[in-house]
């Protein structure tokens, strides 16, 4: 990355403009409301899509008001700056990169403008995300029916851009005819609608009445080239689609065969016209869905009775190869689901779906499958699956996928080049096996998976692009293309051009086509100013410069804290073996490469599921997203920020806002883990730039805590004393609106016996206190240790032998990058554990940040096998009585409570180790209670973080997302239980109820 704002930039190959970009950021600042960001890292964050290309953008804008988009247009037109639309840059063929102004259009342009129920359409603007509209359009019993992968993050006006395909394209189409119109702006300013022709035709200013004329010039001139050369498949969205003049496609692009403008703009990857707000034709939602799922022995066979079976009518067949199957039975969170698809041990599996209106008909059409396939001489091949739930599963498992495969460590990665060429049904089989010899020849392999009812499957081989994969890239794109040439398909079938296959244009419609684009082009952008070099006019696809990792790209040297050597990997393309720890020659250990592991697809950018990722959920912000983060750290590392930029505010800026939720660790697929890579910057910030107080009271709280427990009147009078809140918010940044924790003299360890008296032989169990719920709430200690006693366990209570401060699993210190200390305390924890252990005693623990460290940061220390053997035996009390009830093992009596329902917040360290569903399950011992999770992110205190004035806020947004409003819903007859010290402070704060520990709830149903 440059210091300053470049002055020279590439428009298209060749051509260079002159540009002053600080002239253009203060104008910005100046004439709009938007947000300009043209400082480094944030230019940084926005160099990158879901491809293998970085360019660094003049700037980034975003725009707050349409007419934002007007003036910043028109001032980067002065200036002669090319411009860069953006939606979530999701996009993998890197049309969303650029030496431009890039505009986000996600954080404020994402509106609903109009919505005819009747006429079943809706206009919107182009930063709204698909999951978003269609959430809203559900009520209505109505979809956008386009459903693509990245439906969480993706927005309308991307989709548009790339002329986007879902996996039930078969039956609804492609975006390109799903869009009624498109209301644009021009490169000159000119803002018009785009529709059909000969409506726009008749309201058309000069300008544009004179743009409609020469595409219509050209596209009539070009008649019989267009029907030579474009491919007749359903999924093409390379080039210009000149072809709505004479439809080549196998589904007509309109239903009466009239010529609508707004079809030339899809697809266009905003090289011609930048759209302000699209007109979208909705589909009523489909009432019964019925999927069968074909096993079968050989993949061939497969792909060959795929264009059997599109026959019967089904909106999708999907194929998952025999390595995806694999991979996800290796995934403990899929295998159930996977497992009731397959018969045997298949080599692929198709997935069929038919809906429709009537359940009848499609679990006829289920019928008509089986019957199929026994005529195909596979008999008894098909798995139905009529419950809605399952089914819903097992697309989530197709549609993670991709993701699956990317969670390969080391530098060869899967590429994505040739994912999505589209080839006719018949040919199916024998392109995917000739393909799979092509990558053999170039030692490597590809898994395939995806649309087959369309002929557009996914394969991408695993190339290392910082060694020998350019050329192996180039390679194998040559050997497939011929072979789509071969089969009279489509090279470009799903994702578009961008960078990487803009070079194939030319190649697939041939020069005199190619020369009809660029008419096209300069008709609509004559200054080469709008996304210029995707399409016409691109750099190689091989060009290294433009790469993420260019020539050169190097990680730093970097003597990190934490032990990052599992990511400091190489693995074998074709059999994806991964070498020993430490051996991939990274100079920072490992820490760099886990941060590489970011693939930008964008996935945290969901907002309606899962914990990943709060931060972004609340500000909207590129710099306060999981992805973003990454970048920031990615570019950090590798010295594209400068001399020392890991200790840098940009950096820390970019770090301030994540709470360490672990939500990525779980939900991202690649496994990006923030909160672990933020304890790394920590410790390195720290280190450079001292504690403040703040975190010098917080991280050492575990050591003083005996003392101010015996002064705990005193300690406590900071929340008593008029004045004493307001003095530490100016002296300590403690935010005067929250309570603190109340000390407690009667701590629980200073009343605990060392151990229950019980019966010989009885099983042992040993009880971890940890700091929160020994001196804050010990009766949650007590209600635990109560609950396990009655269960007729040996309780056994942890403590340091040699010292009496109490144990700690260090985690203060880890939010204050202090990891030598924290290392310290996890150090003696093992020392006081491991006879337990090593008895086979489980160490149950009550805070999830404190217990799960165990199983978590101690494992990074360097401590081997020694916290290897703790992590296995450390639980949440929740894991163990609900292992000990699955086990039959539990003798524990309860009663009904006066409460019939209990409303269940999960700790985000919960979620990320998959711990929630035990809370339900021990809930669910009790008689009578009924037990409801709130789908909630982080509360939004996580830790310290909410306490701090500076954060008070965005700790208050993120309770309110869902978990505060679902705690007020509830009936003051309502038990509120949850497990984390710090969401029951953030729910007495903000819905000023109490929320209670599942030990405190099964202690008051003891029998
Ligand atoms: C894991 C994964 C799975 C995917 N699965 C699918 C899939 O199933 N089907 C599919 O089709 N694609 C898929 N994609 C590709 C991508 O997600 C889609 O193309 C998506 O629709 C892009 O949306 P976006 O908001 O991210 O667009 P962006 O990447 O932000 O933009 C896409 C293009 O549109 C242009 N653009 C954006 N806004 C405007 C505007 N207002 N005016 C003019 N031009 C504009 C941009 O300049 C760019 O050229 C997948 C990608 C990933 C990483
Ligand atoms: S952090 Fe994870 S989910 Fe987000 S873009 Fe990167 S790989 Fe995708
Ligand atoms: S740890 Fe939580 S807040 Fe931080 S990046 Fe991950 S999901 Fe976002």
């Amino acid at each position: 990355m440059n210091d300053t704002v470049p002055a020279k930039v590439l428009l298209s190959a060749g051509v260079q403009a002159r540009i002053d970009g600080q002239e253009l950021a203060s104008r910005l600042r100046k004439e709009t409301t938007g947000e300009v960001l043209f400082d480094r890292a944030s230019r940084g964050r926005y160099a990158t899509d879901a491809s293998i290309y970085q360019i660094e953008p003049i700037g980034v804008f975003v725009p707050r008001l349409e007419e934002d988009v007007a003036i910043a247009l028109e001032l980067a037109r002065g200036a002669r700056v090319p411009v860069l639309a953006r939606g979530a840059g999701t996009s993998q063929c890197g049309q969303t990169v650029g030496a431009a102004l890039v505009l986000d259009n996600s954080k404020y342009l994402n509106g609903i403008i109009a919505f005819d129920k009747e006429a079943m359409t809706v206009t919107v603007q182009p930063g709204i995300v698909l999951d978003h509209l269609n959430a809203w359009l559900k009520p209505h019993g109505l979809w956008f029916p386009v459903d693509v992968s990245t439906a969480a993050q993706c927005t309308l006006g991307g989709m548009a851009g790339n002329n986007s395909c879902g996996s039930r394209s078969l039956y609804y189409g492609n975006m390109v005819h799903n869009v009624l119109g498109i209301d644009a702006w021009l490169a000159d300013g000119v803002c018009a609608s785009f529709g059909p022709l000969e409506t726009m035709r008749a309201g058309a200013a000069p300008r544009v009445r004179a743009l409609i004329d020469t595409v219509a010039a050209v596209a009539a001139r070009e008649h019989e080239e267009i029907a030579a050369r474009y491919p007749k498949v359903l999924r093409r969205v390379g080039g210009y689609n000149l072809d709505i003049f004479n439809p080549q496609s196998e589904r007509p692009y309109t239903l009466d065969g009239s010529v609508n403008l707004a079809h030339l703009l899809v697809g266009s990857e905003g090289t011609l016209a930048y759209s302000r707000r699209l007109t979208l034709k909705l589909a009523p939602l489909p009432k019964a869905k019925s999927l069968g799922i074909v096993n079968f022995t050989n993949f061939s066979k497969a792909m060959d009775s795929t264009q059997h079976i599109v026959k019967l009518g089904p909106v999708a067949v999907e194929l998952v190869d025999r390595t995806m199957i694999e991979l996800a039975l290796s995934n403990p969170a899929f295998r159930p689901t996977v497992e009731k698809a397959l018969i045997g041990k298949p080599d692929a599996i198709l997935l069929v779906e038919f809906a429709g209106l009537d359940k009848a008909e499609q679990d006829r059409k289920l019928k008509d499958l089986s019957a199929l396939m026994g005529d195909l001489g596979l008999p008894g091949s098909v798995v139905e699956m009529a419950n809605e739930a399952e089914q819903k599963a097992l697309w989530e498992v197709r549609k993670a996928g991709l993701n699956i495969m990317m969670s390969l460590k080391g530098d060869g990665k899967p590429v994505s080049f040739i994912e999505d060429c589209a080839v006719p049904l018949e040919h199916l089989a024998e392109y995917t096996d000739r393909l799979t010899e092509v990558f053999a020849k170039h030692g490597t392999r590809g898994t395939w998976y995806a649309h087959a009812s369309v002929g557009t499957l996914h394969v991408r081989p695993i190339l290392d692009l910082r060694r020998d994969g350019s050329a192996k890239m180039r390679a194998i794109a040559e050997e497939a293309a011929s072979l789509v040439r071969q089969y009279k398909g489509a090279f470009s079938g799903e994702h578009g051009d961008g960078l990487v296959r803009s070079e194939w244009v030319d190649w697939q419609f041939g020069q005199r086509m190619m020369g009809a684009f660029c008419e096209i082009k300069d008709a609509f952008d004559p200054d080469g100013l709008m996304n210029p070099g995707k399409i016409v006019r691109a750099t190689k696809m091989d060009d290294r410069s433009l790469y993420r990792f260019k020539p050169g790209y190097a990680e730093q040297p970097l003597r990190t804290s934490l032990d990052w050597s599992a990511w400091n990997v190489q693995a074998d393309p074709v059999t994806e073996a991964v070498g020993a720890p430490g051996t991939g020659g990274d100079a920072s250990g490992g820490f760099a490469k886990a941060i590489e592991m970011c693939n930008n697809n964008g996935h945290c950018r969901k907002f309606d599921s899962g914990t990943m990722c709060p931060s972004y959920r609340v500000t909207k912000d590129e710099q306060h997203l999981t992805r973003g983060r990454a970048n920031t750290l990615r570019l950090a590392v590798s010295g594209q920020l400068g001399p020392d930029a890991l200790t840098s505010d940009a950096v820390a800026e970019s770090m301030d806002l994540c709470v360490g939720c672990k939500g990525c660790k779980r939900d991202c697929p690649t496994g990006i883990d923030m909160a672990r890579m933020k304890t790394e910057f920590l410790y390195h910030y720290r280190k450079r730039h001292g504690l403040t107080l703040k975190d010098r009271l917080v991280a050492n709280l575990p050591r003083y805590a005996p003392w101010a427990a015996r002064l705990a009147p005193l300690m406590n009078l900071r929340d008593r004393l008029p004045g004493a809140a307001a003095l530490s918010e100016k002296w300590l940044g403690l935010s005067a609106k929250r309570s603190l924790p109340r000390w407690r003299s009667d701590t629980f360890l200073s009343s605990a016996p060392a151990s229950t008296h019980v019966a010989a032989g009885a099983p042992e169990v040993v009880l971890f206190a940890d700091t929160f719920n020994n001196y804050f709430e010990s009766d949650n200690a007590r209600a635990a240790f109560r609950v396990l006693q009655a269960a007729g366990y040996h309780v056994h209570v942890a403590r340091a032998p040699d010292e009496p401060r109490p144990l700690c699993c260090g985690r203060t210190y880890l939010a204050a990058g202090q990891v030598d200390e924290a290392r310290q305390e996890a150090r003696r924890t093992i020392d006081a554990l491991l006879p337990y252990v090593a008895r086979g005693v489980p160490v149950v623990g009550l805070e999830p940040s404190c217990l799960l460290t165990m199983r978590d940061e101690f494992l990074a220390y360097g401590f081997g096998e020694e916290a290897r053997r703790l992590a296995e035996s450390a639980m949440l009390f929740e894991e163990f009585i609900a292992r000990e009830a699955k086990a039959g093992r539990l003798n524990l009596k309860l009663k009904a409570l006066p409460q019939s329902t209990a409303l269940l917040h999960g700790h985000c360290h919960q979620k990320a180790f998959d711990a929630v569903k035990p809370v339900e399950q021990v809930l669910g011992l009790i008689p009578g209670l009924a037990v409801k999770l709130i789908e909630s992110s982080c509360c939004g205190m996580a830790g310290s973080f909410g306490y701090e004035a500076r954060h008070y806020e965005v700790s208050m947004k993120m309770g309110e997302l869902s978990l505060l409003p679902a705690v007020r819903q509830a009936g003051p007859d309502t038990l509120i239980v949850a497990d984390g010290t710090s969401c029951r402070h953030q729910i007495a704060d903000g819905a000023q109820r109490e929320a209670v520990h599942v030990a405190r709830v099964l202690e008051a149903a003891l029998a």
